[in-house]
């Protein structure tokens, strides 16, 4: 087929886009993620194929989902950030689409994305990282996308980096994403307004005094325009990131790093301080090689892009 449907869904929204064989989206449509209903999920998918697909009949479905799928992609075993426990997504979408559906985790759509059209072209190793409601994780040795045994290899976000820390939504504590993603930072963010803190008087204006107002995106656009308090959160989550990067690198090597995701994508400052951080905490620091750590260059889209061009390329005709 010449085009392809990607869809992302993510823990906050669902994206789609009509996507051709050099991975460029001519249709796009967006949707919120409806988080606690599964059957809703399915509707609002079946919503955003329609918007984009109508004048794609054959277009195959490719679904990057944030969530840990089987080794067959037919089931989602479970979901830190949505409703789905050992769900059998790829049966009922094609049931509701009436079209050819490949699933696969959001990060490792985002993977095959960069690593085919992006910042990651021609790196034979590569490690990539989707910073949004959590962190989502990639890996690719030998230019192959590596699932393990069961499908859900990558899943970086859960490692404990602060023993008793924070609580997961996947149960633990301390998880990586509980202190490098888009919630960790509203969470922080919120904690500043919440306590009135005088620091925090851009944000506090900005969200009228509500806590519940504050997230990640808005910590990152302020930043962003230079107010102090939230340039200090992003900061230290960069530290965060930075810390877990050095960790991955001991396992993995990669020659790149590749940062996605809705804040990887709006943040230079917060990449910037995560390669400071990794080179500062690399294990045999000086005497080896350090990856690069970059930005991805198809930004938030990468999961749709790279779910699509899995779809076309699985799919015959
Ligand atoms: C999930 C991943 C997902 C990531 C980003 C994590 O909490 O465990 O499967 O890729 O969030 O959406
Ligand atoms: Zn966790």
């Amino acid at each position: 087929p010449e085009f392809a449907i990607g869809i992302d869904i993510g823990g906050t929204k669902i994206a789609a886009g009509l996507v051709d064989a050099q991975g460029r989206i001519v249709a796009a449509a967006k949707h919120q993620t409806p988080r606690h209903d599964p059957a809703a999920v399915e509707a609002a998918v079946a919503a955003v194929v329609a918007e984009v697909g109508h004048d794609a009949a054959d277009a195959p479905v490719g679904v990057g989902a944030a969530g840990w799928m089987n080794a067959e992609g037919t089931e989602v075993l479970f979901s830190p950030h949505l409703a789905w426990r050992n769900e059998p997504l790829q049966e009922r979408l094609e049931r509701t689409l009436d079209r050819p559906v490949i699933l696969t985790n959001d990060a490792d759509a985002a993977a095959i994305a960069e690593h085919r059209f992006g910042a990651a072209r021609g790196e034979s190793h590569l490690v990539l990282l989707t910073l949004g409601t959590g962190i989502g994780g990639a890996i690719v040795i030998n230019g192959e996308l590596r699932r393990g045994r069961f499908g859900v290899a990558g899943e970086f976000g859960h490692q404990t980096i602060v023993p008793e820390g924070h609580r997961c939504a996947c149960g633990n504590r301390g998880c990586w994403e509980q202190y490098a993603s888009g919630n960790a930072l509203g969470r922080e963010g919120r904690t500043l307004v919440a306590a009135k803190s005088p620091v925090a008087y851009a944000l506090r204006e900005a969200v009228g005094d509500d806590p519940e107002q504050v997230t990640g995106a808005l910590v990152t656009r302020l930043a962003a325009a230079g107010d102090p308090a939230c340039r200090d959160l992003i900061v230290e989550m960069g530290g965060w990131l930075g810390l877990g990067l050095a960790n991955l690198a001991a396992v993995l090597d990669p020659g790149t790093f590749v940062i996605g995701g809705g804040l990887g994508a709006a943040s230079d400052e917060l990449i910037a301080t995560a390669d400071a951080r990794y080179r500062a905490s690399l294990s045999g620091r000086g005497y080896r090689p350090y990856a690069s750590v970059v930005r991805a260059q198809l930004g938030a889209d990468a999961g749709l892009i790279g779910a699509a061009d899995l779809a076309r390329r699985s799919v015959r005709g």
